[in-house]
């Protein structure tokens, strides 16, 4: 029983000391340079947090993002600025990010002029050609962000994102908040700027069928762990964790109601306090003894293939579809 004071007290404790998520726990996550990796997990599984960490806009609390070898936290100066330049992170919400009161041509022209990337008189040829790049009518360049549409806007948002020339993109449920024809739209272009421009790309997303056609590797995430890494054949035809699993069983769902699925069976536990041993276990119908009190580990199941499963023993067997379930 808890009377007032003593639950003033605890809120009191709690601001002072709130408890500690590790929102990442153990990740190792390699980019190679032109590739795309699709990230994907429910929401809440710190996708959103390892996307900021690898883009350098937020500190990892332990461990290190090597970016060409070189520890971004510990780069000076020229350096530091350009390394932030070179990696822009492109959000789900393009209106929020695009200042309503300013013309496309600003917006797009912003960074360059500020960093110098083409003299003043040129930022305007270099907008147009920007919007070009992205199939907008450069025409369009003196209008706000309200008079376009949702795609559109995005386009505006990758356009900034680019007008700095970096060389690594983060899209953080770049198309989420678009509809789905929208969204093909959008993909079909960052697949063509990857190509033109020789971009790396982190593609965050909550839906596994969305990145299908734009990773060469996927990555699945579950509370703050990988789970699951693999090139994307490989993740949709022979997905070996069962969270993996329960993500691709979700997929026709969404295709028929054209939105974003529903969780896999049971809630996503909190981050505060994650299950024991492996985290999924209370969700998996595969669980084993060993699954409640010992942590598997993201072993190779094959080669470029890892899974964190103990039923994923790297034997070559697709070992999780013979084991019964167990309840
Ligand atoms: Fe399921 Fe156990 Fe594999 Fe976790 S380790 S996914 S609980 S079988
Ligand atoms: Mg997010």
């Amino acid at each position: 029983k808890t009377d007032m004071a003593e639950r003033l007290a605890i809120r009191a404790r709690l601001a002072k000391d709130p408890p500690v998520v590790h929102a990442l726990d153990e990740v190792t996550l390699e980019i190679a340079r032109g590739e795309v990796v699709g990230l994907v997990g429910e929401s809440g599984c710190g996708k959103s947090t390892l996307g900021r960490v690898v883009a350098g806009m937020l500190p990892a609390t332990e461990g290190a993002v090597l970016r060409d070898g070189k520890d971004i936290a510990r780069l000076k100066g020229a350096e530091a600025r350009a390394m932030r330049l070179a990696t822009q992170i492109i959000f789900q919400d393009p209106m929020s990010s695009l200042n309503p009161r300013k013309k496309v041509a600003e917006i797009i022209g912003e960074a360059p002029r500020l960093h110098g990337i083409v003299p003043r008189r040129d930022t305007a040829a270099l907008v147009g050609q920007l919007m070009g790049l992205v199939g907008l009518d450069p025409a369009m360049a003196n209008r706000y962000p309200h008079q376009f549409s949702g795609g559109q806007r995005q386009r505006i948002g990758i356009a900034r994102a680019l007008a700095v020339n970096p060389d690594f993109l983060v899209c953080d449920e770049s198309i989420a908040a678009l509809d789905v024809s929208i969204q093909a739209q959008v993909i079909n272009l960052l697949v063509r700027l990857r190509q033109e421009l020789s971009l790396t790309l982190l593609f965050i997303s909550h839906d596994l069928s969305v990145v299908r056609y734009i990773s060469d590797r996927v990555v699945i995430m579950y509370l703050g762990r990988i789970v699951e890494s693999a090139p994307t054949a490989q993740i949709f035809d022979a997905a070996r964790h069962p969270y993996t699993q329960a993500l691709l069983e979700e997929i026709p769902r969404i295709d028929r109601r054209g939105h974003r699925f529903s969780t896999v069976k049971g809630e996503i536990p909190s981050p505060v306090n994650p299950p024991s041993g492996c985290h999924f276990h209370p969700r998996c119908p595969f669980a084993i003894d060993i699954c409640r009190t010992t942590r598997p580990t993201l072993r190779p199941a094959q080669p470029g293939h890892m899974v964190a499963c103990h039923l994923g023993d790297g034997t070559g067997q697709p070992a999780i579809n013979n084991k019964k379930p167990t309840q």
